[in-house]
Order: structure tokens, then sequence, then C-alpha cells
């Protein structure tokens, strides 16, 4: 068998265009979408996130704002950054670029984003809200995840998902938004004893542990939906993910490539979310180009 691939790129591209269209609707009510990064140091990864992000809002017509701080930059500094983005009736999404120097307590800046501006979905007012069922900003990439299954018609009800990660940007929340779906989900993690005796029972396995090419066809049962969010480099210095493609690939029946997998998604998503706040502000008539 080979699986069917997953194409996040062009299942990106139709949401995108979609949000863009969203966006033409706003601006000619006077409401032009703007989503703030605020990118602390010169991690070269996260500069390319950034950009990224950045270029990807342009092109579905938003504002794009970067605040750009040194690592030098004291918490209070950066606080009161995002206190003035919080008060800029121009700036529907924050987003804070992590990671963030030592120095800097990253819990304490998230909590200090305004939740109806936290595009990220990472305050714990959103994640609460998330995980009693409640209307918030979902994390993207867990988001992004669900759009990809939902577009490719992967039924998720009644089907055992197997999540390998537990973090709190995508292990945690991606078990939580299929239990909503009626999955049955389990939770893998780096404690788990015998983590194949797991991954072979899922109908929908998801990766996210940061080890490269670790999952490979003989931890997949066959038939099963398999989603690679890993981001790693293999010893040629070639993205890759943390499930080996050429091996499940013959084993799944459907499976994300990386690239071209996951990561367009978590960008699209940042723009819906960005989008609907807009959207909410709008309405609410708090909103100024
Ligand atoms: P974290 O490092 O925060 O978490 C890794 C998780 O994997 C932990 O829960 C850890 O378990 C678990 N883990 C690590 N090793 C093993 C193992 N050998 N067996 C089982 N579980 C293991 O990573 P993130 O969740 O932030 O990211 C995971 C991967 O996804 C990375 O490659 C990252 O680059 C990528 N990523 C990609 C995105 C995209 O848009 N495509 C977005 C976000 C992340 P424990 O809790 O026990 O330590």
């Amino acid at each position: 068998m080979t699986g069917q691939l997953i194409d996040g790129i062009a299942i990106g591209k139709e949401i995108r265009e979609e949000i863009k269209e969203r966006v033409g609707v706003l601006v000619d009510k006077g409401c032009k979408p703007g989503l703030a990064v605020i990118l602390v140091g010169d991690n070269s990864a996260s500069r390319t996130y950034v950009k990224n992000k950045q270029k990807s809002s342009v092109e579905a017509g938003m504002k794009s704002e970067l605040i750009e701080l040194p690592d030098t930059v004291t918490e209070a500094e950066l606080l009161e950054q995002v206190t003035r983005l919080n008060n800029d009736d121009s700036i529907h999404g924050i987003l804070v670029q992590l990671p963030l120097p030592k120095h800097i307590d990253e819990n304490l800046v998230i909590r200090a984003i305004n939740p109806a501006k936290d595009v990220d979905g990472f305050h714990p007012e959103n994640v609460g809200k998330m995980i009693i069922g409640q209307r918030s900003f979902l994390s993207c990439t867990p988001y992004g995840i669900i759009k990809l299954l939902e577009r490719t018609g992967t039924e998720i009800k009644g089907k055992h998902a197997v999540i390998v990660g537990r973090s709190n940007i995508v292990g945690k929340p991606m078990g939580q938004l299929l239990l909503q779906r009626d999955a049955t989900v389990t939770y893998c993690h780096s404690k788990t004893e015998d983590l194949a005796a797991f991954t072979k029972q899922a109908d929908i396995l998801i990766v996210a542990i940061g080890q490269t090419k670790f999952i490979s066809g003989e931890h997949i049962k066959p038939g099963a939906v398999v989603i690679d969010v890993g981001m790693n480099r293999d010893e040629n210095g070639k993205l890759c993910g943390d499930v080996d493609f050429a091996s499940a690939k013959e084993v799944a029946s459907a499976i994300t490539p990386v690239p071209g997998g996951v990561g367009p998604m978590t960008i699209t998503m940042l723009l819906k979310n960005t989008l609907h706040s807009a959207e909410t502000a709008c309405a609410e008539g708090k909103c100024s180009q």
C-alpha cells in the first residue's frame, strides 16, 4: 500500500484564499486586520518563522507590525510593548515569538497579552476555554491539523487517536481537540513503556516529539492516518520530520510530508485567528485602521 499524500501546501493555500476574501470584506468596512509580532534577540530560526508570518499576513491583506527588541531587553520593557499593543485598536493579534531569553519569564509575558488578541492561543484563559469546549483561540498547530483531517475527509468520531508528545503547544491541545470531536485519545511521551504497542493501535497517529525519523512503518497500524509535526534536520542538513516517511507511507492510508504538511497549516491558522479577532472587534465597533 502507498498512502495518500496529505498536502498541507494546497490545503493551506485554499484556506488562505478564503481568509483573504473575508479580510477584503473587513477592509471595505474600514477594519483592516492587524497582526503584531514581537521578536526578541537574533535567533536565526525565530527570524525565519517571523518573516514567514509577516509575509503571509501581508499577502492575506492584513497590516503587519514587527517589533524587534535586543536580547538585552528587560522584562519590564517587553511588557510595556505588550501593553501598548493591547491598547492599539489597529492590532487584533499579538504574537511573541518563543523562545525568549532566559532572564524573561515566558509565562508572565504570555499572561500579559490580552486574551482577545492572543492569536497563538497560549494564554491560560484561551487554553482553559478550549478544554471546556468554549469558543477561544486555538493553538495554531493542532488547529491546523484538525483542518487537515477535516479537509481530507478523515473520520475522527469513534477512532483511536494516539498522540506522541505532550507539549503545551502541540501534544496536549491536540488530544483535547480530537476528544471534542469524539475520538478516543491516548497520550504517549518520553516515559511511555513499549511505545510501539500504543502507536500500532492508532487509527490516527500524531507525532510531535522533535526526534528525527523516530517513528517508522513498523510502529504504524496498516491503514492509519499519520500526521508528522516534527521539524528536524537530518545528517545532511535536510528538513525532515519525526516519522520515517519512506517506510511509513507503505503502511499508512494517508500521511503528511515534511516539509509541506503541518508547517504551512500552522501559519494559516495564525491568520485565521487574527481574522476572527478582527471580525469580533469590527462587530463591536472597536476597530481602527
Ligand atoms: P517539545 O520538546 O516541547 O515536546 C516534545 C514532546 O515529545 C514531549 O512531550 C516529550 O516527552 C516527547 N518525547 C520526546 N522524545 C520522545 C520519545 N523518544 N518517545 C516519546 N515521546 C518523546 O516539542 P514540541 O511539541 O514543541 O515540538 C515537537 C516537534 O514539532 C519539534 O520537532 C518541533 O520543531 C515541531 N513543531 C512543528 C510545528 C509546525 O508548525 N510544523 C509547530 C510546533 C512544533 P516528555 O514530556 O516526557 O519530555
